[in-house]
């Protein structure tokens, strides 16, 4: 470990570590081949405490910091990039709640969170509002109480399985960024319809759902911090997100490195292991520098993040860096198995596959980019 973390946080990782490989890995080409959901195994998450990792102890959390959260996220994801989102997801949501929240709805869901049944999603993208969630059109109309939501948000990660739900909806039109609200929905009610996105190239054991609103009710206790605060909020909760998909792009990146250095010291050709041809090395080399890079990026930002310092750029650079790196590693992997890997019998084709989502979600990396230099051109 390139940082170091506490001794109960290590001690925590090595167990994930091996509940991953021993569990999940088995699990995550099925829920690949089935394109069947990973929330088949959500019991044993609550049951471990993954699902209260960023819930403070006092609530009956883990209270991890985000150092150790990341490497978490990161065994995860060797096993399961799936699961390390859903979980991500669901702890991006846990934060925000923590953060946002009033304190009377705030105390009732941390403790809620670490219960099964409560599955929580980020529904802030649109149809047509994705890297733009300014251009949001759900909308939020005033009733008796509280709110009423209508529209209709595209890419909703836990999706299906989800109870709770951050939704970004307009309850102004002045033009400005302060026309957009958070509220917490609870999705078991009526004028709530989900309908999953069948067909991902990758993370197919990850619920990706469209959610139409049609009048579903929140109430006013329910607004997360102030009206007009929803671009903030939600700006917010994907900085810390994004420290959580650079680990899961490192978590893909690591087990691509694995598969490569074992396979090329299994297959020869032309009387030798491939892994003596300086070719083959290369490859392994500049994947060990770029997962090292990767690993030190996020670890820079989760210190940042744990310290209470501005960690924005950061979070976008381990985001940038880990994601497009993870895309190289995966496709180095598939070279050096040669046409075994190209077959989905082998991890890495699967692998090869799921890497390439991480530079899309919780911001490209065009929208990454954008961000390390609006901050650098900030402090010039
Ligand atoms: C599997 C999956 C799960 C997801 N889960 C969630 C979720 O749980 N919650 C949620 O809210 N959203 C979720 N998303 C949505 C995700 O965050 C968006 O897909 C992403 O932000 C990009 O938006 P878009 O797909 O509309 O692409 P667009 O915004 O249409 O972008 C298209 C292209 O234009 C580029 N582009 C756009 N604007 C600029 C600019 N200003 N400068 C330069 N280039 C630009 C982009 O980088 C991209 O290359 C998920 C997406 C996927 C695929």
């Amino acid at each position: 470990m390139l940082t170091p973390v506490s001794e109960d946080h290590r001690v925590l990782i090595e167990g994930v570590r091996n509940y991953a490989r021993g569990e999940l890995l088995a699990l995550d080409g099925k829920w690949d081949k089935e394109e069947s959901s990973c929330c088949e195994r959500l019991g044993q998450l609550y049951e471990m405490g993954l699902m209260g990792l960023r819930v403070p102890e006092d609530h009956g959390g883990l209270g991890c910091p985000m150092l150790a959260y990341g490497h978490i996220i990161r065994e995860l994801a060797y096993a399961s990039p799936s699961v390390a989102v859903t979980v991500g997801v669901h702890s991006m949501v846990c934060e925000a709640l923590k953060m946002f929240a009033r304190d009377a709805l705030r105390d009732e869901m941390q403790g809620k969170l670490l219960m099964p049944g409560n599955l929580a999603a980020f529904a802030v993208s649109e149809a047509d509002a994705g890297s733009d969630p300014g251009a949001a059109q759900t909308r939020a109309e005033k009733a008796a109480g509280g709110w009423q939501l209508f529209g209709s948000k595209f890419w909703v990660s836990n999706g299906l399985t989800g109870r709770w739900f951050i939704v970004l909806a307009r309850t102004g039109n002045a033009g400005t960024s302060k026309d957009l609200s958070m509220f917490l929905l609870d999705a078991q009610q009526p004028g709530v319809g989900r309908r999953p996105i069948h067909g991902k190239m990758g993370i197919r054991g990850s619920e990706t759902a469209e959610m139409n609103l049609d009048g579903a009710f929140v109430p006013e206790a329910n607004l997360l911090g102030k009206l007009g605060d929803g671009l903030k909020i939600a700006l917010s909760a994907l900085d810390g997100g994004r420290i959580g998909i650079a680990a899961q792009a490192i978590g893909i990146s690591q087990a691509c490195l694995d598969h490569m250095v074992s396979y090329s010291k299994e297959r020869k050709q032309f009387n030798r292991l491939i892994a003596e041809f300086q070719a083959i090395q290369w490859m392994i080399a500049d994947t060990q520098t770029e997962l090292a890079a990767a690993q030190l990026l996020t670890d820079q930002a989760a210190v940042l993040k744990d310290s209470g310092a501005s960690f924005t750029c950061e979070a976008s650079m381990a985001k940038l860096f880990a994601s497009e790196a993870a895309n190289r590693i995966a496709y180095r992997a598939v070279q050096v198995h040669g046409g075994s890997g190209f077959v989905n019998e082998c991890r890495v084709e699967q692998l090869y596959r799921d890497a390439r989502v991480t530079t899309i979600y919780e911001g490209t990396s065009e929208i990454q980019r954008h961000v390390i230099a609006r901050e650098v051109l900030k402090g010039a």
